[in-house]
């Protein structure tokens, strides 16, 4: 493991953060929009307006899309690169989730597996938050089994036609284009005869019904589709071949929420504890120590990552050790936080003096358990890749998704 950057990281580094000194706004100021993606903050369409004027900026400046080429609007950095720019964007007050399905999932799989044509179409766009994606890959009865799916699609002369439901589709009200796997062929077993599709979400036959969550916030929705239309161009890879494309969109999803909680730093609550007069209180002492030691051990996991990345290696199965490690840290820091809040931690308005950011943290955390794979998925993942132990049973990977008794819509 390395800890340092090298001469040429060093110097990005520091180009990097005197632009975003120059062009960001502080943590903590009054322009401050980096938590807005947590209910009560900032409302939903000002979030959305900030992000969006934030991204054409970067775009504008080349500092989006670090390792995309820039045939595509991006800088054509390294990975690492791209590492050392959201850890320096990090600590200040911006943020770039409502791109997370389509910078971060769909644009690497496009650029992946997509034609020129789709790659000169939709991604300079969606680079710039012009077009926000949404990814309808989850159905009621396909989360962690997902080729389960059973959406259906149908050619009719140059078009698909799809008819099926999606669920927990996050931002589907408010995006542009989705990624959408659908069932094309069930005589094929499951993990084959499924296609990738790049949809229109202001298509005739969509339905989007958003789901209202514990935190207050509807962030995510089901969306019914009732023979929706796709042209034929729109399919990313090949016909039926669409598993190998879902594996690159997910393997970015897991590497994305595995980074992604850096937001979540124990030294903001243990100032708060300062703050509050709780610092001296043992459990709590405890419980933040162990919060502290975990964040150090994430920091390490991050630098067994990037070291990889700078030697030019891709990530295996270090993603799944991050994720698991960062909901579980998520779970802890939520829990600590509300115990040092007290009945205070019961108010989920602008009646609590600290705002609500902590207890909305303390809501969210559980869907980082389960979002991008379940923890128990990533145990799998760790035990087969990991520790070399014998594979899950699966027998039905060869039968004929027909035969299974899940034809679909
Ligand atoms: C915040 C959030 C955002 C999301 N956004 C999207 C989105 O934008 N688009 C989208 O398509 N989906 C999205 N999802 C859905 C997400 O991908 C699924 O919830 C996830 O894959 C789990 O699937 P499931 O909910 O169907 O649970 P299930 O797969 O039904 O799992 C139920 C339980 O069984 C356990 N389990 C299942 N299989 C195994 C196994 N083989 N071994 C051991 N235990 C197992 C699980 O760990 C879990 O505890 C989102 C979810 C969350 C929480």
């Amino acid at each position: 493991m390395d800890f340092d950057d090298t001469p040429a990281e060093a110097s990005f580094r520091t180009e990097a953060r005197a632009w975003l000194e120059a062009h960001a706004p502080a943590k903590g100021s009054a322009e401050d929009f980096s938590t807005g993606f947590l209910e009560g903050t900032i409302s939903p369409e000002v979030f959305l307006e900030k992000t969006k004027a934030w991204q054409r900026l970067l775009v504008d400046e080349g500092w989006a899309g670090i390792t995309w080429p820039k045939a595509y609007g991006g800088r054509g950095g390294r990975p690492m690169e791209s590492v050392i720019w959201a850890q320096e964007a990090n600590q200040f007050g911006v943020a770039v989730n409502t791109f997370a399905v389509g910078i971060g999932m769909a644009g690497p799989t496009i650029l992946r597996h997509g034609t020129d044509e789709q790659k000169a179409r939709y991604l300079r766009p969606m680079l710039r938050g012009d077009e926000v994606w949404c990814q309808l890959f989850s159905e009621p009865d396909a989360g962690s089994d997902l080729a389960n799916i059973t959406t259906r699609a149908v050619r009719d002369g140059d078009e698909w036609v799809v008819t099926g439901q999606k669920v927990w589709t996050s931002g589907a009200d408010e995006s542009d284009w989705g990624i959408l796997l659908a069932r094309t062929d069930p005589d094929q077993p499951k993990h084959k005869g499924i296609t990738y599709f790049l949809v229109d979400m202001k298509s005739a036959g969509f339905d989007i019904r958003p789901l209202k969550q514990m935190t207050g916030s509807e962030h995510f929705s089901e969306v019914f589709m009732d023979e929706v239309r796709i042209p034929a161009e729109n399919v990313l890879g090949e016909v039926n071949e669409g598993w190998a494309c879902a594996i690159t969109t997910l393997s970015n999803e897991r590497g994305l929420i595995a980074g992604g909680n850096k937001s979540s730093d124990i030294g903001v609550l243990i100032e708060l504890a300062r703050k509050r007069g709780r610092a001296d209180d043992p459990i709590l002492r405890q419980a933040m120590a162990d919060c502290w030691i975990r964040q150090q051990i994430q920091r390490y996991l991050g630098f067994r990552m990037q070291t990889a990345l700078s030697k030019g290696v891709p990530p295996g199965p270090e993603t799944s050790v991050m994720k698991l490690f960062a909901a579980e840290y998520l779970r802890r820091l939520g829990n600590t936080s509300l115990a040092m809040l007290g009945p205070e931690g019961a108010l989920l308005s602008h009646d609590s003096d600290a705002g609500q950011e902590w207890q909305q943290r303390f809501l969210f955390a559980p869907a980082i358990r389960i979002a991008g794979g379940s923890n128990e998925v990533q145990k799998n993942i760790m035990g087969e890749r990991v520790l070399g132990l014998p594979r899950e049973q699966q027998a039905d990977r060869t039968v004929a998704f027909r035969d299974l008794g899940r034809t679909g819509s």
